[in-house]
């Protein structure tokens, strides 16, 4: 993709901090993080998101995105990981080449993720139920 940034980071023509690469993916520091060392995992094939992303793709962003979680946890002390995946503008995606956020996480960093809501109890087994009927 020609105008894609995260397929101009692969290929160098705008500089990154790399942390990771191998033949199917590459990792990089996310330039605004959440917290120290918040990393992106990135396929080298581009795909939006994770609906036009191949199978194979997946499985190599998953491993690599395990490799880096072990690296954070070991090289920067962090005590825990959150990873995150937005698809689509409705979901606050803002890049539009398939993207692991690795958010390396630190006792009492008052990072907040995932603000809760609560079902009512009959949309709660007929939300389960739209979407196993969907598959
Ligand atoms: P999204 O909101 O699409 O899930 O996340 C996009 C992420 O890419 C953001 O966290 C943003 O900080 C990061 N980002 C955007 N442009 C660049 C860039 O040029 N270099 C780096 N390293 N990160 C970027
Ligand atoms: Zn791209």
């Amino acid at each position: 993709m020609d105008n894609c940034i995260f397929c101009k980071i692969i290929k160098g023509e705008i500089p990154s901090n790399k942390i990771y690469d191998d033949e199917n993916t590459f990792a990089f520091l996310d330039i605004s993080p959440v917290s120290r060392g918040h990393t992106l995992v990135i396929p080298k094939n581009h795909c939006s998101d994770i609906f036009d992303m191949v199978e194979d793709d997946a499985k190599a962003v998953i491993t690599a995105t395990k490799k880096i979680a072990n690296a954070a946890m070991n090289g920067l002390g962090a005590q825990g990981i959150n990873l995150l995946n937005s698809n689509r503008k409705a979901a606050g995606q803002e890049v539009f080449h398939y993207h692991m956020h690795v958010i390396p996480r630190y006792q009492d960093d008052r990072v907040k993720i995932f603000p809760v809501q609560k079902y009512k109890e009959t949309d709660f087994k007929a939300t389960a139920d739209k979407i196993k009927n969907a598959f």
